[in-house]
């Protein structure tokens, strides 16, 4: 009888189950580092998946490829989602979230009230490693805001609407974001060993499990 009391070692929160967009592009890191992180991550290759997840991780790639391999269902169908649940895209992930896409132009899904510029920092620079500051809200390392980015053919945040959160920003620029439920990165927290970025995810997916 006690081994069920001593089995419930984390009296926490249940474990959230959080979706990786896994149709192209770089899904399987954040699948390793959510599932280090205690998260139950399904790979979502297909519109239905969408159904079974409380939280969903839309990867690095090429963001007009994921468009077309979306199509207009799998588009509609994500649309709708990012009302619902937390979202985090990082890189091609975080163009398809913005309201406003160019370079070129391209259908954003308005999950974030921001004007994204794609490939913005140029061939000599497409891809590098430099040090932002990550200032999440209710950050509990204030005095360590230091942190690894990992930029690859990155997108610049070119606006901030009003209703929009800097979460981290890289030489001046907001490069994470947050706007209600939906979260982005113009950089790859998950090729880099720091996981606080996918902690303050998986902390939103919390938040809004009660809901
Ligand atoms: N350049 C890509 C795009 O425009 C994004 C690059 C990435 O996700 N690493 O969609």
């Amino acid at each position: 009888m006690n081994d069920v009391a001593t089995s419930r070692e984390k009296p926490t929160r249940r474990e959230v189950t959080v979706g990786v967009l896994a149709l192209q592009g770089d899904f399987d890191a954040h699948r390793r580092r959510l599932e280090e992180l205690g998260a139950n991550v399904v790979l979502v290759k297909k519109p239905g998946d969408l159904d079974q997840i409380d939280g969903l991780v839309i990867p690095g790639g090429e963001s007009g490829t994921f468009l077309k391999l979306l199509g207009k269902e799998g588009f509609e169908k994500l649309r709708q989602f990012v009302r619902l649940k937390p979202t985090f895209g990082t890189c091609a992930g975080a163009i398809l979230l913005a309201k406003e896409v160019e370079n070129p132009k391209q259908a954003g899904l308005g999950a974030i009230d921001i004007d994204i510029r794609r490939n913005a920092y140029g061939r000599q620079i497409d891809s590098s490693i430099r040090e932002g500051k990550f200032l999440p809200p209710n950050g509990d390392t204030p005095g360590n805001s230091a942190i690894e980015m990992v930029f690859i053919r990155a997108p610049k945040i070119e606006r901030v609407g009003p209703g929009v959160e800097v979460l981290a920003i890289e030489n001046g620029d907001p490069v994470a974001v947050r706007q209600g439920r939906a979260m982005a990165a113009t950089f790859h927290p998950e090729l880099s060993d720091d996981t606080r970025v996918h902690q303050e995810f998986l902390k939103l997916v919390s938040e809004f499990l009660a809901d």
